[in-house]
C-alpha cells in the first residue's frame, strides 16, 4: 500500500522497551539480529524489512542517545510526524508480526489473536515452548510488558482503527481482494464510514453488552445495518434513563442512518460494488460484535471464570466439551466463531458462558446418532437433533403404516415397493455440520443445530449454480418452480399431508425423469430439438428435419455461436421447405419490399428459437465426460452442485415420493419444492425448531 511507505521504518521496531540497553531485562535492537530471528523476520517480513531493521540498529549504534534521551526520542526527530500517532506505529508492528500469516490456514486466527488482544490488552498469558509457532510469537509480541501498555493507551476509536488497518493490511497481502477493494479507494489512514459507523454504534449499545436486553440489542443492530433502506426514527422519549431507547435513538439517528446509507448500494450499483458494500456492512457487524463481545465477556467474568480471552482459550474449552468432535481445528473454529457465539447469547452472558450452553447443546442426548432409516443401514450415521430424530421416527412410521396397507391388498406389490423406497436412498448425510453462510459470519447454516439432513446429495442436488430451471422448462415445458395446482409462491410441499406432497413430489421425479430422457443420447436430442421447434412454431415438420437442427445446433455450439444465427437461419430455410417443398432464392435485395413487422417478428422468433437449440447442444455436449470416449458416450458425473449438464444425466429428484411425502408431513420443510429461487433437492429442515439454550 503506497500511502504507507512513508511509515515503514518502524515496521520492525519490537516495541520502545527494546531500544533500552539493558540486555539482561530487555532484548535489544540487536538481539532482534540474531540468525534465529534473521530467519523468522524474513519470513515474517521480507528481506527488505530485515536490511531496514539492520539499518535502524547501525544508525542507533552510531548516533547514542544523549543522556537523558532515550533511542526513542532519536527516532521520533528523525520522523517527526510518524511520532505523533501511536496507531501507526501499532498497525506497522502487528502487520510485521503477524506477516507471516497471511495468506496460510492461520490468518484467520492471527487476526482474531489480533483482536483480542487490541480489545482487552493484557487479557492473555504468553504461551511458552512454541517459538516456533508464528501464531505463538504474535501471542508473545501482544503479550509483551511494553505493548500491552501501549494498547491500553489506546481509546476505542484508535482500537477500532487500528484494528481495521492491520485486517485490510493483511488482507492484501494475501491477496483476498473484497476487504481490500473496499479500502483502497480511500486514501489511507482518512476517516473510514466502517469505523465511525461502528463506533457510533458500539458506543451506544455497550451499556447493553452482559445485559439481558443483549439479544434485542443485536437483533435491532442487525436489521438496521443490513437494511436496504435504513430506518430514521426521532429519538424515544425514555433516551436518558432507558439504555435500549438510548441504542435506538442513535441507530436511528441521523449519523448513524448517513453512514449505512454510505454503505448502501442505490439501484443502479453493478454487481461487483453490491457485493463490495455487502462485505463492508457485513464488517461493520463483526466489528460491533467483537467490541460488544469483548464487553460482555469481561462484564459476566468473576474470579474463578475469568473472561478467556483469547480464541486459542475458547478453543481449549470447545476441546474439552462435546462440541469438540464438530470443530476438531482451531481454524474451523474460526470461521464459525461469531455465529456460534452470537446463537447461543455471547453478548448478553459472555463468550465462557456461551460456550459452556454450547457443550449442553451439542451433548448426547439431544444430539442422536441415526444409523438406519425404514429397515435400511445407512452409508454412514447422521447425527441430528432429538428433535429431528423424532421426525424421522415419526416418518418411518408413516412409510410402515403404509406398507401394511398395501401388504393387504398385493404383498408381492407391496414388498416391490418397499425395495424400491429403499433402493432408492443411502444417506441422510452428516447431520450436525457447524458453519457459517459464506457470506454471512452471523447467518448459519441450520446444518450446524442438527435441524436438517440432506438425503442422497449428489443425486438430488442445490440449484444455486447454472439456475437449470429454465432449461427444465424448455426441455418438459413444466415449471418446477411452481406446484402443481400453478402457484409458485412459498414452499408449496410445507405443512400438506402426505397425499398432498407425494402428488407434487410425483411430479417433480417425473419432470425429472422426462429431463433426462430428453438428453440421453443424440438421438433423443434431436428428437428434443424438433418437438421444440414445432411446439414454438406450431409446426409439424417431418423426422427428417431433426438431424439438420441437430447438426447446425451443435456446430455453432462448438465454434460458440451463442446466438445461434445459422441455426435461425436454417429455421428459416425449413420454413419455407415446410411450405412450398423448396428454398426460394427470391428477388435480389434491391427489389425488396421493406420488412413488415410480421417478418420482424418471425426473425426475432426464429433467432430466440436458434439461440435456444444451441443451448440443448451444449447442455448435451458439456453432459459428455472428457476426454471424448471411444465407445458410447461417457457421462459427466453427479454433482451435489446440479448443472443443466449433471442433471441432464442423473436428474434432480430421485428420491421416492412416499419417502418425501413421509417426511415432510412428519414437520419437515423440503427445499426441492420451493416456490421460486434457490433449490435443494436432497434438504429437510424442521419446521420447528427447538431452542438452542
Ligand atoms: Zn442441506
Amino acid at each position: 500500500m503506497r500511502a504507507h511507505q512513508g511509515h515503514e521504518k518502524t515496521s520492525l521496531e519490537p516495541s520502545q522497551a527494546n531500544r533500552q540497553p539493558d540486555r539482561g531485562r530487555n532484548p535489544t535492537s540487536l538481539d532482534a539480529l540474531e540468525p534465529a530471528t534473521i530467519l523468522y523476520l524474513q519470513e515474517a517480513a521480507g528481506n527488505q524489512s530485515v536490511t531496514r531493521l539492520i539499518q535502524r540498529a547501525t544508525d542507533t549504534a552510531i548516533a547514542p542517545a544523549a543522556p537523558g534521551q532515550d533511542a526513542e526520542v532519536v527516532a521520533q526527530q528523525a520522523l517527526p510526524q510518524l511520532a505523533t500517532d501511536p496507531v501507526l506505529d501499532l498497525v506497522e508492528e502487528l502487520v510485521a508480526a503477524a506477516a507471516s500469516l497471511a495468506g496460510t490456514g492461520s490468518a484467520s486466527k492471527a487476526l482474531a489473536v489480533i483482536d483480542v488482544h487490541v480489545n482487552s490488552p493484557g487479557s492473555r498469558s504468553t504461551e511458552t515452548g512454541k517459538e516456533l509457532d508464528p501464531l505463538a510469537r504474535l501471542g508473545d509480541v501482544l503479550s509483551a510488558d511494553d505493548m500491552v501498555k501501549r494498547l491500553t493507551a489506546l481509546n476505542a476509536k484508535q482500537r477500532l482503527t487500528l484494528k481495521q488497518h492491520v485486517h485490510n493490511r493483511l488482507a492484501h497481502m494475501q491477496g483476498q481482494d473484497t476487504e481490500v477493494l473496499a479500502q483502497e479507494a480511500l486514501p489511507a489512514f482518512a476517516t473510514d464510514p466502517v469505523v465511525d459507523l461502528s463506533e457510533e454504534i458500539v458506543e451506544a449499545a455497550r451499556p447493553l453488552a452482559g445485559m439481558p436486553q443483549a439479544n434485542a440489542m443485536w437483533a435491532a443492530i442487525t436489521d438496521q445495518v443490513l437494511s436496504a433502506s435504513p430506518t430514521r426514527r426521532s429519538a424515544p422519549a425514555n433516551a436518558d434513563t432507558d439504555p435500549m431507547a438510548a441504542l435506538q435513538a442513535v441507530l436511528y439517528g441521523s449519523t448513524v442512518v448517513a453512514g449505512i446509507y454510505e454503505l448502501t448500494p442505490d439501484n443502479n450499483a453493478k454487481p461487483k460494488k453490491r457485493e463490495e458494500l455487502r462485505a463492508r456492512k457485513h464488517s461493520v457487524l463483526s466489528h460491533v460484535f467483537h467490541q460488544l463481545e469483548a464487553v460482555a465477556s469481561e462484564r459476566a467474568a468473576t474470579a474463578t471464570e475469568p473472561s478467556l480471552g483469547t480464541i486459542t482459550h475458547e478453543f481449549d474449552l470447545i476441546q474439552a466439551s462435546s462440541v469438540k468432535g464438530y470443530l476438531k481445528t482451531l481454524q474451523e473454529y474460526a470461521g464459525a466463531r461469531d455465529g456460534l457465539l452470537q446463537a447461543f447469547g455471547a453478548l448478553e452472558v459472555g463468550s465462557r458462558v456461551a460456550l459452556n450452553r454450547a457443550a449442553a447443546y451439542y451433548n448426547t442426548p439431544p444430539m442422536t446418532t441415526v444409523t438406519a432409516f425404514a429397515g435400511k443401514t445407512l452409508q454412514w450415521p447422521a447425527i441430528v437433533h432429538s428433535s429431528m430424530a423424532a421426525a424421522i421416527r415419526q416418518a418411518e412410521g408413516k412409510l410402515y403404516a403404509t406398507l401394511a396397507v398395501k401388504m393387504q391388498q398385493d404383498p408381492v406389490a407391496a414388498a416391490t415397493w418397499f425395495a424400491g423406497l429403499q433402493d432408492s436412498f443411502h444417506n441422510l448425510g452428516d447431520g450436525v455440520e457447524i458453519r457459517a453462510n459464506a457470506n454471512n459470519a452471523f447467518a448459519m447454516s441450520v446444518h450446524s443445530w442438527g435441524w436438517a439432513i440432506d438425503v442422497d446429495a449428489e443425486l438430488n442436488p442445490n440449484f444455486a449454480k447454472g439456475s437449470p430451471q429454465g432449461i427444465v422448462k424448455v426441455v418438459t415445458g413444466q415449471d418446477i418452480d411452481k406446484g402443481s395446482s400453478g402457484k409458485g409462491r412459498g414452499n408449496f410441499t410445507t405443512g400438506k399431508q402426505y397425499e398432498d406432497v407425494k402428488v407434487e413430489a410425483e411430479r417433480l421425479r417425473e419432470i425429472s425423469q422426462d429431463y433426462t430422457a430428453a438428453f440421453e443420447s443424440e438421438d433423443t436430442l434431436k428428437q428434443l430439438m424438433l418437438r421444440y421447434v414445432n411446439g414454438a412454431l406450431a409446426t409439424n415438420w417431418p423426422t427428417s428435419f431433426a438431424d439438420d437442427l441437430l447438426r447446425t445446433a451443435q456446430t455453432a455450439d462448438q465454434a460458440g455461436d451463442d446466438q445461434g444465427r445459422n441455426v435461425a437461419e436454417l429455421l428459416k430455410e425449413l420454413k419455407e421447405v415446410a411450405a412450398t417443398g423448396a428454398v426460394s432464392k427470391g428477388p435480389s435485395t434491391l427489389l425488396q419490399p421493406p420488412p413488415s413487422l410480421q417478418d420482424i417478428m418471425e426473425s426475432a422468433e426464429l433467432a430466440r428459437l436458434g439461440q435456444t437449440l444451441v443451448w440443448l447442444a451444449r447442455v448435451y455436449r458439456q453432459s459428455i465426460a472428457k476426454p471424448p470416449p471411444v465407445g458410447p458416450p461417457n457421462r459427466v458425473a453427479a454433482d451435489f452442485e446440479g448443472t443443466p449438464s449433471t442433471i441432464a444425466v442423473h436428474g434432480f429428484m430421485n428420491l421416492d415420493p412416499d419417502l418425501v411425502a413421509a417426511l415432510v408431513s412428519s414437520g419437515l420443510r423440503w427445499l426441492g419444492s420451493v416456490g421460486e429461487g434457490t433449490k435443494d433437492f436432497m434438504h429437510f429442515e424442521l419446521v420447528n425448531p427447538p431452542a438452542l439454550y
